[in-house]
């Protein structure tokens, strides 16, 4: 199912203009690695610093 993946981590290879992400899939997962309390404890895994 695709969804609009909204997105303000301007630094990402994926992200562009307008806060949209233009991964074709992004993976989300508790940093924890236990069931996340909130959303401070999950982080998109697809995140990929841009290159400069
Ligand atoms: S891959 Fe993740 S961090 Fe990168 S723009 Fe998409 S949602 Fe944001």
């Amino acid at each position: 199912m695709a969804v609009d993946v909204l997105c303000e981590v301007s630094n990402c290879t994926y992200w562009d203009e307008g806060n949209k992400c233009a991964a074709d899939r992004i993976y989300v997962v508790s940093h924890t690695g236990k069931e996340a309390g909130d959303q401070h404890e999950t982080d998109c895994k697809t995140f990929q610093p841009e290159q400069h």
